[in-house]
């Protein structure tokens, strides 16, 4: 028998072995495997066995298999179809592909159970006369008979003995103590209340018929608080009673404890938990209860989408358009698309559930590919708050400066003070990848040719296009209004934050970005400080804008909603109107009527104006679709961004310019296979970590031309050491 093995090295190739007689009965498709490679040992996974000898090879060349690390297969039939076939979607290589499918905590050397000392009293009428005994030793093995043993550990803080005690009265034959698996349990000491199903009204109901009825994917569009949660929880019991599994995803900044309380309510030890904060022993366990078949509900980020949950019945994908599903390293997979291809290889249904739900999932819906579930009412009947468009341009005539606040929001705000409810006020603003607005008429440099904003490049002062790669100088003055305070455009949380207590001397502020919260207290420490109440403003990033549900908040604010509508990337009217609706989500929740403001210079835009008509994703998601169809942007093609590194400025502009010219080369022989190839431009982010960066946008009705192309390239013209290439196919993120 012979074993295609994918070595744990990035080689993008399966070498054979010979699987000697003792292992033969034994090795199985899937498992992780010791083999010599070159000179010395190295582990891989089974891809294949078969009986012939691989051809080509001489037999004598053929190595055998050394030893089987784990008599459990890592992966099933249909979970190496799936990784492998994510491998070639993303232009993985398979190993790179397969060690993304499971925590590094389970294949780490030397990982395993955590195994502590467990004390069993010995049976009556074995155990030696207590004769001997003192009356101390006497009364704690009393104890110890009582409760019926436990951990050492446990025992001893609870009967205030000392080990040594539990060690004597084992050596005299009374208890026996060896070591026995304990897990490692990341709800250990959390309080969960078991829920029971709430009778569900006619729009859930009509939703999970849906879901059971249907072997298309399932989009759920429904609004916050429609009532997704209580859906995705009866569909999974459904699936559990047929005796199957099922996968709960959600972004990794909504997977709170409030969230996992949810699932675990219903579902109790059924649940296993797997996200970025467990320990490496409780990742290790939780990903073996789910391999064994003990957990059978798996909620967690997008790596749950390779979680080993045998006979999969389900998979939710909530929150489904958030752009955490793309991972943005290699394999840069999108956890959303690989949840449906697995449904597919596994018979089980999916579920994307969204507010905003993603253009690529409602062209789907659209076209039939994917049903369409709506919700599109609150369960408590609350309306959406209203929401404000705050013209900027107006605001600063009437003022005669430009300001970060708009005098209607201020006093909205003091209202909300005099009244003791919350505000949240929110401003999105990254620290790189930005266009440069004018801060006194809202104006946007473009390109042209391409009708997408500029991006600001400081380096060298210049403003490039990052869909063809054309630039021009930074104007000194707006070209609109002529004022000159172009180039310090933009007010970051701290500022916004100075601001507001210069106008509010008494008011508790608590600021939340990337900076509050990486100085000591965590995300959950400032959102239980501002839930409590002992803050009356919150401001802060799109950090604020997820599933998070404050009772007392009857106002937002959002300062700008320009930064996002303006970010040179094809999507932008997409998130832009994501982030409003999602902010605008927050207010008024509970038994408060709430009340939202949007500060914009562009109250006509798309996004802003649908959301100020109450969210109208439908017609606005038409909109933009026509809009994306015309510029020949994703849903209607693929997108892929190629990114080229090195130390040395020159060779990775000279590399990036090779790659650019020779794939639009290769494209134009191709003439089935039409690709639009941009040409190299600097980065957003032009350099990081000490390499510079160059990036080729590729544009092709299918991937699998985007992919030859791709492989064509790596292998005709290999880069140097000191040169990097990387693709992000379904690039979400330019930068
Ligand atoms: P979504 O996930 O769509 O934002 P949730 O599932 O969080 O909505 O539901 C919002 C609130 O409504 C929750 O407090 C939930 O417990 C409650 N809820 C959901 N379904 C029902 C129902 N059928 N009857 C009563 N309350 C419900
Ligand atoms: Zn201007
Ligand atoms: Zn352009």
């Amino acid at each position: 028998m012979y074993a295609s093995v994918a070595i744990d090295l990035a080689l993008d190739r399966l070498f054979s072995y010979a699987v000697p007689e003792p292992l033969a009965a034994r090795i199985a498709v899937g498992q992780l495997v010791r083999v010599p490679f070159r000179n010395r040992p190295a582990r891989g996974f089974v891809l294949a066995l078969q009986e012939a000898p691989p051809q080509g090879v001489p037999p004598e060349k053929i190595r055998p298999v050394e030893a089987i690390e784990d008599a459990a297969p890592f992966f099933s039939a249909a979970m190496l179809k799936l990784v492998r076939w994510m491998a070639g979607y993303t232009a993985t290589p398979v190993e790179a592909a397969l060690r993304a499918a499971v925590p590094a905590a389970v294949l780490k050397k030397g990982a395993r159970p955590r195994e502590l000392l467990f004390v069993s009293p010995v049976a009556g009428k074995k155990a030696p006369p207590e004769d001997g005994l003192t009356p101390k030793r006497r009364q704690l093995l009393a104890d110890v008979r009582r409760v019926g043993g436990g951990w050492l550990q446990a025992l001893s803080a609870e009967f205030s003995a000392a080990p040594y005690l539990f060690k004597a009265l084992a050596k005299a034959g009374f208890v026996e103590i060896a070591p026995r698996e304990r897990r490692r349990d990341p709800l250990a000491g959390r309080e969960v209340i078991p829920t029971s199903p709430l009778p569900l009204n006619p729009g859930q109901a009509a939703a999970l018929g849906t879901i059971r009825a249907e072997r298309r994917p399932v989009l759920l569009f429904g609004v916050t608080g429609s009532g997704k949660t209580e859906v995705y929880l009866q569909a999974i019991a459904e699936v559990l009673a047929a005796g199957r599994g099922a996968i709960v995803m959600v972004p990794e900044i909504a997977l709170t404890p409030q969230t996992v309380r949810r699932f675990a309510g219903r579902f109790g030890g059924r649940v296993a938990v797997l996200h970025s904060a467990l320990s490496d022993g409780e990742r290790y366990d939780e990903w073996q209860r789910i391999r064994r078949g003990e957990a059978r509900v798996v909620v967690g980020p997008r790596s749950a989408v390779f979680a080993p949950v045998a006979d999969l019945g389900l998979i939710v994908v909530d929150e489904e358009h958030d752009p955490s599903y793309k991972q943005d390293e290699m394999p840069r997979y999108n956890a959303r698309d690989t949840a449906v291809m697995r449904a597919a290889i596994e018979g089980a249904s999916v579920v994307l559930g969204s507010a905003t739900p993603s253009l690529e999932s409602w062209a789907n819906a659209q076209s039939g590919k994917y049903a369409l579930a709506r919700m599109p009412r609150r369960v408590n009947g609350n309306p959406m708050p209203p929401v404000t468009l705050v013209d900027m341009n107006e605001e600063i005539r009437r003022a005669g400066f430009p300001s970060i606040f708009s005098s209607r929001l201020l006093e909205a705000v003091s209202r909300r003070l005099d009244a003791g409810e919350q505000t949240i006020l929110f401003l999105n603003r990254r620290g790189f990848s930005r266009s440069l607005q004018c801060p006194a008429c809202g104006h946007v440099e473009k390109c042209e040719a391409c009708d997408m904003p500029y991006t600001y490049h400081k380096a060298d002062d210049c403003l490039r296009c990052h869909v063809c790669g054309g630039w021009r100088r930074t104007p000194a003055k707006c070209p609109e209004c002529g004022s000159e305070h172009l180039r310090r455009a933009g007010a970051g949380t701290q500022r916004a934050e100075a601001a507001l207590r210069a106008c509010f001397r008494h008011a508790r502020i608590l600021r939340m970005d990337a900076d509050s919260v990486s100085r000591g207290r965590s995300h959950d420490d400032i959102l239980s400080e501002f839930r409590a109440g002992r803050a009356d403003i919150l401001i802060g990033t799109q950090m604020i804008a997820k599933g998070l549900d404050f009772p007392n908040v009857t106002l937002v604010g959002v300062l700008n909603a320009d930064i996002s509508l303006h970010m040179p990337d094809p999507r932008a009217a997409e998130r832009t109107f994501q982030l409003l609706a999602q902010v605008a989500g927050r207010a008024g929740r509970a038994d408060l009527p709430g009340e939202v403001y949007v500060q914009t210079f562009s109250p006509d835009a798309a996004p802003v104006a649908a959301v100020a008509a109450g969210c109208d994703y439908e017609s606005f998601a038409a909109g933009e679709l026509a809009a994306r169809r015309e510029a020949g942007f994703p849903p209607f093609v693929r997108m892929a961004a190629v990114t080229v590194r090195s130390e040395d400025r020159a060779k990775a502009e000279a590399w990036a310019r090779l790659y650019s010219g020779s794939m639009a080369a290769f494209a134009a022989k191709t003439p089935r296979a039409a690709m639009a190839v941009s040409e190299a431009v600097p980065s957003a982010l032009a350099k990081a970590d000490g390499f510079h960066r160059f990036q080729i946008l590729l544009r092709a009705p299918r991937n699998a031309d985007i992919v030859a192309a791709w492989k064509w390239i790596s292998s005709v013209r290999p880069a140097p050491p000191d040169v990097r290439m990387s693709i992000d196919i379904d690039a979400q993120n330019l930068m």
